[in-house]
């Protein structure tokens, strides 16, 4: 399948939301908004569970019962999970489209339906590979690890990079880094520090490939990546992830408040760099800035009850009115 977004997406039962929840996307740009603590982020981690990921610690658990609604003064617990993703080929209505279900009973195994036919979760897991989907699973850059790319040493970061995209050889490694992800990281740091240059180079130490980072910012200073500020080191991070995140032929990245802390000015070139990045992938974010929900197609509002289960106060096709009746921003 070509051009294929994330249509729509079903959640029942998984972590604060109690009750079915739906929420629709377009191909571009969805912005998930709501005060501290309202369920946001584990909207996203419904999605990777749905797209098979087993690994409790990336979607914020320590055990598997905690995925299940623990119940409230007006719910109970919730003894089963579904959450099922719509994809669909282009915008258009008759676009052939894919329906991936996930769905977890408190007794039972789990259970995956592909367009309402039942799969082995290896079959499950082939079917997504084929669709690139399973490299969503990667193209996730969560709350507070905006910075993890910068903050690795040398040889570690060219790990992780060869280790992503799956690259059998260093030099096949250098070669990408070279030809590929550094062009396209030079073109997004170009947004985001318009004066500043940037280098990526593949050192050698002791016979290990090594992946140095060099911004040249305004009035020539040279620094390297663990030299910079904070908010230097989270652009700079941001932009590489997101320039390997182009490798992967994953449809859709997750975006889970990204924006590092920007002073005002800095609003506008974020602004520019993540229409870039949208006009190639569908983009799910998480935010709180203005600047960003300006940019969505689409806008969806998550709220709290009195009990503290979640619900999808709105969501709507971006319409500036809409915007301040709801109080977004
Ligand atoms: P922030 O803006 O601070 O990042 P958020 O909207 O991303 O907030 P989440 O991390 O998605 O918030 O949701 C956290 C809420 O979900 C917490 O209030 C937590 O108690 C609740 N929660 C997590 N797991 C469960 C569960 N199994 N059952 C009920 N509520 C849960
Ligand atoms: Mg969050």
């Amino acid at each position: 399948m070509n051009n294929i977004y994330l249509e729509d997406v079903n959640i029942e039962g998984f972590k604060s939301f109690s009750e079915k929840t739906n929420m629709g996307f377009q191909s571009g740009i969805g912005v998930i908004i709501g005060n501290n603590g309202v369920g946001k982020s584990n909207i996203l981690d419904a999605i990777v569970w749905a797209l098979g990921e087993n690994d409790l610690g990336r979607i914020r658990c320590y055990e598997k019962q905690e995925l299940f609604f623990a119940g409230s003064k007006d719910y109970p617990p919730a003894s089963k999970i579904r959450v099922e993703l719509n994809l669909k080929e282009g915008e258009k209505k008759d676009a052939p489209g894919i329906q991936l279900t996930r769905e977890r009973t408190k007794n039972g195994e789990d259970q995956y339906w592909i367009d309402k036919t039942s799969y082995t979760r290896q079959a499950y897991c082939q079917k997504l590979d084929a669709y690139n989907l399973r490299h969503c699973l990667e193209t996730i850059i969560r709350q507070e690890q905006i910075n993890d790319l910068i903050q690795l040493n040398p040889w570690q970061r060219f790990d992780y990079i060869r280790q992503i995209l799956d690259l059998e050889s260093e030099e096949e490694a250098v070669e990408c880094l070279k030809e590929i992800i550094g062009p396209l990281f030079q073109r997004y740091m170009s947004y985001l520090i318009p004066l500043g240059e940037v280098r990526l180079d593949a050192i050698s130490k002791n016979e290990r490939k090594g992946l140095e980072i060099e911004v040249n910012l305004p009035g020539n200073r040279l620094r390297r990546a663990h030299q910079l500020s904070g908010g230097e080191k989270s652009i700079t991070s941001l932009a590489l992830k997101l320039a390997v995140f182009h490798q992967l032929e994953s449809p859709f990245f997750l975006l889970d408040e990204v924006e590092p802390s920007l002073d005002y000015t800095n609003h506008k070139s974020m602004q520019a760099f993540l229409k870039d990045v949208a006009d190639s992938k569908q983009l799910i974010m998480i935010t709180h800035l203005r600047s960003t929900i300006a940019l969505a197609n689409t806008v969806h509002g998550v709220r709290t009850r009195w009990d503290g289960s979640s619900f999808m106060k709105f969501y709507f096709v971006m319409d500036e009115r809409l915007l301040r009746l709801y109080k977004c921003c």
